[in-house]
């Protein structure tokens, strides 16, 4: 590394001299320096136009055109403004100074040169253009960032205000390219939200120093269209000569999507896609709160395949399967108001809840339900009760109880389908149970 901080620096050195330039050569090599010479103001700006040197030494006095038009010229083309130029003139008053400032020239020395001020001022003029145009990349490497980058990024003021938004942002929103810049956060957050973040924006404006982080948080954001987006945002305030928001948006619609999709996976039976066990408890214990307040009665029905054990053994596995699945399909078809449901509850047996349904209306459901799965007529050759696959239906009624719970609601409903097996299979058999702890107080009560 030479002094200037970079080995390939290039320095054009114009003077018509040409001892001038022999002399101005030698340092410029000895200091490592790539060097091009031009002996008039044309061949300079030839050279520039090529080479892009990165500084050019630049003699006052030339015949034809002189160092000042050279300089103009220099400027006023796009390719070479930028490069720095220094004078050397023996033309030394205030006004020519100035006159060579004023053109745009970085430095100015005076003729006859003193070479050792010669090479100072030439090394200080590189380093001043290395530090510049470090800082101008990496200006330039944030800026593909956040023009490139996949997340919204967006720089909020204290007041709600929008300053800017990067492309990735504007798209996400559905807005042109530094459209959103200008707009206010409650054009595009719900007032409860935008009031929480204002607040909050407050509190850190009149208290910079402390740590306020707020983290990130799900936020429903209206896009252009007024359609609603799901999304990340993080918020970290910074104080760059005011208080700033900088807020990175992450659309997490997709992840929304399979979330949801985990979550009604969650609740179906894979083999025949009806609700499952945990799905089918969890409505039940809703219901039994809803039942609770309204005073209405809850039925619940327990139906279990009869002979499946046999089924299985003679016709295989899967076929056991295709037939539990004709089975669901049959029993799922009788639960028709949304506050019905059938479920598998496990194995080979099956559930449904009769929400605000009296004992004896849901004894004529499950009847239905039973003659729909023996008019399926899947044949089971080695039945003991019917030719056709059939099953045995317990059905138990409540009137849903602080002393009681679902819990009592299953056994009674459990034992009436055990009734159900004892008495022949393919029946139903009811119970009525009223409130089962209503009922043993009562008895207590009256004992
Ligand atoms: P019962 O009439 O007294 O109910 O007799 P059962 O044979 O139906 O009763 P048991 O409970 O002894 O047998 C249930 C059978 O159901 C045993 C098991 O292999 C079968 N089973 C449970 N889950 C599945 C399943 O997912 N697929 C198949 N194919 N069979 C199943
Ligand atoms: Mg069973
Ligand atoms: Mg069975």
């Amino acid at each position: 590394m030479n002094i200037a901080g970079r080995r390939d620096a290039a320095v054009l050195i114009v003077d018509d001299a040409p001892e001038n330039l022999a002399v101005l050569r030698k340092l410029m090599v000895e200091q490592g320096y790539q060097t091009f010479v031009a002996n008039s103001g044309e061949r300079a700006l030839k050279i520039a136009r090529r080479a892009h040197p990165d500084l050019i030494l630049l003699d006052v006095m030339m015949p034809g055109m002189d160092g000042f038009e050279t300089c103009r010229q220099l400027k006023g083309s796009a390719a070479t403004a930028r490069i720095p130029v220094i004078f050397m003139s023996a033309r030394t008053e205030t006004d020519d100074v100035v006159a060579g400032f004023d053109l745009g020239a970085v430095d100015y020395i005076s003729k006859p040169l003193r070479l050792a001020e010669v090479r100072a001022r030439v090394r200080t003029q590189l380093q001043i253009r290395v530090n510049a145009e470090s800082q101008e990349e990496q200006a330039e490497r944030l800026r593909t960032i956040v023009n490139n980058m996949a997340e919204g990024l967006l720089i909020i003021e204290a007041d709600g205000r929008i300053q800017f938004a990067n492309p990735a942002c504007n798209r996400h929103l559905g807005y042109a390219d530094n459209a959103l810049a200008g707009y206010h956060i409650s054009d595009l957050l719900n007032p409860a939200v935008v009031q929480e973040y204002l607040e909050y924006f407050s509190r850190y404006a009149s208290a910079p120093g402390v740590t306020h982080h707020h983290g990130t948080r799900e936020v429903i954001i209206r896009q252009r269209s007024g359609s609603p987006v799901c999304m990340d945002l993080t918020l970290t305030p910074m104080y760059l000569r005011q208080p700033l928001f900088i807020g990175l948006l992450h659309d997490i619609t997709h992840h929304k999507r399979s979330e949801d999709a985990l979550q009604r996976a969650a609740m179906i039976d894979p083999l025949t896609k009806i609700a499952n066990r945990r799905h089918f408890d969890s409505f039940l214990e809703q219901e039994w709160q809803r039942s609770m307040r309204s005073g209405q009665p809850l039925s619940l029905v327990v139906l279990d395949v009869d002979h499946f054990k046999l089924y299985n053994d003679t016709l295989g596995h899967p076929a056991g399967d295709a037939c539990l699945q004709q089975v669901a399909q049959a029993i799922a078809s009788h639960a028709m108001r949304t506050t019905d449901l059938a479920a598998r509850y496990g194995g080979e047996e099956f559930v449904m809840l009769f929400a605000e349904t009296p004992s004896d209306a849901a004894c004529t459901l499950a009847e239905a339900v039973r003659a729909h799965v023996e008019a399926l007529q899947i044949p089971h050759p080695r039945s003991t009760t019917s030719a056709w696959l059939t099953v045995s239906i317990g059905v138990a009624t409540i009137l849903p109880h602080q002393l009681d719970n679902t819990e009592s609601l299953f056994v009674a409903a459990d034992r009436a389908m055990y009734a159900a097996k004892e008495r022949g299979r393919n029946q139903v058999c009811c119970t009525n149970t009223g409130s089962a702890a209503l009922e043993a107080i009562k008895a207590l009560m009256t004992s």
